[in-house]
């Protein structure tokens, strides 16, 4: 490992696995776009064959996320010390769901990013004979129940999306190995970022990211990533890759890399503007409900205060009124923007029950608490007193009667 382990994340994000390139110095690794590599004699060469099985602008990010989770898997041991990119955050979730052979039991988190259950549901359950049992993992009874001696894999998401609901990795981790020693325990990170919760510290075999949210944070890349700190599953994991084929391009690499460099920063700011920003709307006599785990009134705070760092950028509210009220907000807003997604620089807003979850049943939405009045916001790094005057216009379009909140004094 290039850098201290015990160097802070602020640190790392800008130096692990990163090194001068030997030949120029240059700072930043360049982007290596050659497919293929010239070989001194048949088989003698630097390391680098053939750009699927090994790209060092990809390894370079790679051996980044890897020293961010603390993989503690050594260069030595493993090019990219653990560390996996794919071409999209689904591309690095199918070629994690490899890991398992046909016919395996998992358990997940019954409130997952919609395109994980679609292909968990609607295409490895045909396609693998996956049998999952969905359940809410925030609940450790209903984990009990949903495991079995030989579940092969737990699927967890913490803050899930749009609830913010959290899951406790370390109670899990303690429970789904007791019961199945030889299950491996995955975690979609995508919405805490390591920066604010790292769950291989809270004994979990494999984390996952859409790269495209928090870490490459600009809006302007597709990625996934894993990091694992189990030697077995890294070296599964560095066949599969290569065996699947769906690996991260070194211009997407580079770029992920580039926008990593401001991790930091950047969720700082988006954390302390939702606080900000969540406190303010809890006051709003428009507002009927905010949920953000950096509030006293959620309902896992203290878990919340435990496990993680900071409390992250996403906040979901509901309005008063119904469906015509929170169209008028979206319509109203100018700095926010009306779109999916979330985790970049800009401002996002979005109706879960219109857009984002518009996939999922009725039945299924109201299960999950998806009304027509919940509204999602991704909170960007722009300063936070224009997002408030920005919602006081939606909210103030939406219910012109009731009073404006008081603006947090933090
Ligand atoms: C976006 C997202 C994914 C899927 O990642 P893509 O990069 O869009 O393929 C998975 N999990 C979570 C929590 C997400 O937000």
């Amino acid at each position: 490992m290039s850098i201290d382990p015990a160097a802070h994340l602020a640190t790392k994000v800008i130096h692990a696995g990163q090194r001068p390139d030997p030949v120029t110095g240059a700072v930043m690794p360049p982007i290596s776009v050659s497919s293929t590599y010239a070989q001194e004699s048949p088989g003698v060469h630097k390391g680098f064959e053939y750009s699927r099985s090994h790209n060092p602008t990809r390894y370079a990010l790679e051996r980044m996320v890897a020293h961010l989770e603390g993989t503690g898997i050594s260069e030595e041991y493993d090019p990219s010390c653990g560390g996996f990119a794919f071409a999209s955050g689904l591309a690095s979730i199918a070629t994690c769901l490899e890991l398992m052979d046909a016919g395996s039991h998992m358990v997940a988190m019954d409130d997952l990013y919609g395109g994980t259950n679609r292909l968990f549901s609607r295409v490895r359950a045909r396609s693998q004979s996956l049998k999952i049992t969905y359940a809410d993992l925030t609940d450790e009874a209903k984990l009990r129940g949903a495991m079995t001696p030989v579940t092969r894999m737990v699927w967890v998401e913490t803050p899930t999306n749009p609830n913010l609901k959290l899951a406790d990795l370390s109670m899990i981790a303690r429970v789904a190995k007791s019961i199945s020693p030889e299950c491996i325990l995955v975690c979609d990170n995508t919405f805490a970022s390591p920066i604010f919760q790292r769950p291989l510290e809270h004994g979990f075999d494999v984390v996952m990211h859409s790269s495209t949210k928090y870490l490459n944070g600009h809006s302007d890349v597709v990625g996934g990533l894993l990091a694992s700190k189990d030697p077995a599953v890294v070296a599964q994991l560095r066949f599969l890759q290569n065996a699947i084929g769906s690996v991260m391009g070194p211009f997407d690499s580079y770029m992920t890399l580039r926008g990593i460099k401001t991790l930091d920063v950047r969720m700082q700011r988006h954390a302390s503007s939702a606080m900000k920003i969540a406190s303010w709307l809890e006051s709003h006599d428009a507002v009927e409900r905010v949920v953000y785990p950096g509030l006293a009134s959620h309902p896992q705070h203290a878990l919340a205060k435990r496990q993680m760092d900071g409390f992250g950028g996403m906040i979901t509210l509901y309005l008063k009124g119904g469906v015509e009220e929170a169209r008028r907000m979206l319509e109203n807003v100018r700095i926010f923007a009306l779109a999916e997604s979330l985790g970049g620089v800009e401002s996002l807003i979005e109706h879960p029950a219109i857009m984002t979850h518009a996939s999922l049943s009725p039945d299924t939405r109201k299960m999950l608490g998806i009304s027509d009045t919940m509204i999602r916001l991704s909170i960007g790094i722009e300063d936070p007193a224009d997002l408030i005057a920005d919602l006081e216009r939606g909210l103030a379009a939406a219910h012109p009667a009731k009073k404006a909140g008081t603006p947090a004094a933090v």
